[in-house]
């Protein structure tokens, strides 16, 4: 009986097998049995021959396919083939295949004679003792190379592990610390004498009054409580221009307590989660943002998008001081 790969072969050797069991209980007289473990020793010693020589296996090694063979004839195999697979199906195996030491046992212990004769006879040649030899030499060495290859992957993906994490936790802590010196994030209140010498620097315009407010050590409430009649005893401000614009501005701090954003960076600092949709949504899905932005946030961010980008808002007279805030 041989196990090769043919179709339907797996179903005929169960019924061969249920044959031959149902076969050993149903013959009851000795000659039947007789002649039953004759023909079933027969079948026995066909089932332990190699695949590859027919003979009874030396040092038999089975393969994850289920094959069986000589070690001696899958190492030739091997050399001649230069792949790891079996010489009967073609399967490809990985490792080095250990020897059946039951399968083995049971040779020697059933065919002493037979087995101690192919021993000796492989021994005896030279060329087939060395190719076991060196294909065991080079599949261990294989073994292990691919071991070490698993090692360093492991490592390395370790590394590359901890080194995202940093950059992760870098990068928020970066988001978070770049942000705390914006004045967006200070209530006015809470403003000193330079944040309100920042504030006043941001107004371009009025940047050489800023050397006065630390002069005269102006903070956030001082700043909320200036008067238009106060500007030019405190800033020396005597352009009725500036005066105007400059209460304007700090008209502007009252009515929100906060500075309102002015840039990019600003606008991120207050509402990370809005920059990060505008940053993400508007590039991938333009239609589908516009109208979540129409629907829950038409003042403060579709109005503004809108009057900017199609140019609408440079005709109208005049703005409403809240609508000048929502741009
Ligand atoms: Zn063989
Ligand atoms: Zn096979």
């Amino acid at each position: 009986m041989e196990y090769e790969i043919k179709e339907g072969g797996v179903s005929q050797e169960s019924d061969e097998e249920i044959q031959y069991l149902s076969g050993l209980e149903n013959h009851g007289s000795s000659t039947v049995q007789r002649n039953n473990f004759a023909g079933a020793a027969a079948d026995l010693e066909e089932d332990l021959a190699c695949s590859v020589c027919l003979l009874l296996a030396v040092q038999p090694t089975t393969l994850v396919c289920g094959h069986t063979s000589c070690r001696v004839c899958l190492a030739r195999w091997y050399f001649t083939s230069k792949k790891k697979e079996c010489p009967m199906c073609r399967q490809a195996y990985h490792g080095l295949p250990m020897i059946n030491i039951q399968l083995r046992n049971m040779i020697h212990k059933l065919y002493p004679d037979k087995a101690r004769q192919r021993n000796r006879e492989v021994l005896a040649d030279e060329e087939a003792t060395s190719l076991v030899q060196n294909y065991d030499k080079q599949l261990q060495k294989k073994n292990s190379s691919s071991e070490q290859e698993t090692d360093i992957a492991s490592f390395c993906a370790g590394i590359f592990i901890a080194i995202c994490s940093f950059i992760v936790i870098y990068l928020a802590w970066y988001w978070q610390s770049s942000d705390t010196s914006l004045l967006v994030l200070k209530p006015v209140q809470t403003w000193k004498p330079k944040d309100v010498c920042q504030w006043v620097e941001e107004l371009s315009w009025a940047a050489p009054y800023s050397s006065a407010v630390l002069d005269k050590h102006i903070d956030g409430n001082m700043l909320l409580s200036l008067e238009t009649t106060n500007l030019e005893s405190v800033f020396n401000m005597t352009d009725s221009m500036h005066q105007k614009a400059f209460m304007f501005a700090v008209e502007l701090l009252r009515e929100e307590g906060i500075k309102m954003p002015a840039n990019l960076w600003e606008y991120k600092a207050v509402y990370p989660g809005r920059s990060l949709f505008l940053a993400f949504s508007m590039k991938d899905f333009p239609r589908t943002s516009l109208l979540y932005m129409y629907i829950y946030f038409y003042d403060d961010m579709f109005l503004p998008f809108v009057r900017i980008t199609t140019g609408s808002g440079k005709n109208e007279p005049k703005l409403s001081l809240s609508q000048v805030r929502k741009l």
